[in-house]
């Protein structure tokens, strides 16, 4: 029944809305991760995996769809790192667990290591050459490392909700890549193999985090030039939106130079390294079509 479908895919839009839990990079941008990132890979990866590019790419968002149906899904999109107690986070969950206790390191978020357990899954699933099940797992690496990524998945103040500038979230993660997509290089370089995959999520997350004082900060010192011109109503669909306006825009683009494509970028290389890592550790298994 369509109407249903219809009502109930609005009802999804508006719960994600009302709730604040996107995924971080929009949706289009996760899509295009998984998918350039299949061909980034070397061969013989890359026939095998290739005849499966559009299925990858579809369902690079999985992860975020299932947050409000999987307990616990959310955490596993990004860390806290501000907000953890201490000067310094244990690199190991385990070391993570036995100082904060088990439901604070679930509060904050365990995304260095939901990468680190995807990838050990993956490696079993391609060891034991279960495509469906490599498949699935590719996805989801692909959507953890790509949050891992976005500099406002490492921080309590992921929205701005903290120091007024709520929106910022979407601003950054979707707003700046679909206006400014077209000037973007995104070529990355080859897949490489990763050593350790743990150290790798930390590095990410970290270099991610660094970014944090520049997308709060410049958003706010913008914002606060713009005054009401920071908003306009645009149309979207079928409905009138308030959004940043296209001068705001542009002006934040610029003040954060290059660090939407340079991320974007970083992910594609990143989520291409890690498949092609999982898949020499399995031991370079052929993965069958069927
Ligand atoms: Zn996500």
């Amino acid at each position: 029944m369509p109407s249903l479908l219809k009502s109930s895919a609005l009802a999804s839009i508006l719960l994600l809305l009302a709730t604040g839990l996107w995924g971080a990079w929009g949706f289009a941008v996760h899509r295009n991760i998984n998918r350039a990132a299949v061909y980034a890979l070397p061969e013989p990866m890359l026939g095998y995996v290739m005849p499966h590019a559009d299925w990858l790419s579809e369902h690079a968002v999985d992860a975020d769809k299932r947050k409000h149906s999987v307990v616990n899904e959310a955490p596993k999109h990004y860390i806290d790192l501000d907000a953890l107690p201490g000067d310094s986070i244990p690199r190991t969950y385990a070391g993570a667990v036995a100082l904060f206790t088990h439901d604070t390191v679930w509060e904050y978020g365990v995304l260095p290591w939901q990468i680190r357990w995807t990838y050990a899954n993956l490696v079993e699933a391609f060891s034991e050459q279960d495509l469906q099940n490599s498949l699935r797992l590719m996805a989801d690496l692909g959507h953890y490392v790509g949050d891992a990524h976005v500099p406002l998945h490492t921080t309590v103040n992921y929205n701005g909700q903290l120091t007024g500038q709520k929106g910022v979230h979407g601003l950054w993660e979707t707003r700046l890549p679909e206006l400014y997509e077209e000037r973007y290089d995104l070529v990355s370089g080859g897949a490489v193999y990763v050593e350790n995959v743990l150290d790798f999520a930390w590095e990410t997350i970290d270099y991610s985090h660094e970014f944090v004082a520049a997308v709060l900060g410049e958003e706010k010192k913008i914002s606060e030039a713009f005054g009401p011109n920071s908003y306009v109503n645009e149309e979207r669909g079928r409905s009138i939106q308030k959004v940043r306006s296209r001068p705001f825009c542009e002006a934040y683009h610029v003040a954060l130079g290059g660090m939407v494509e340079q991320q974007w970028r970083g992910s594609i290389s990143a989520v291409s390294s890690l498949w092609y890592s999982a898949w020499i550790d399995a031991g370079q298994p052929e993965l069958a079509l069927e």
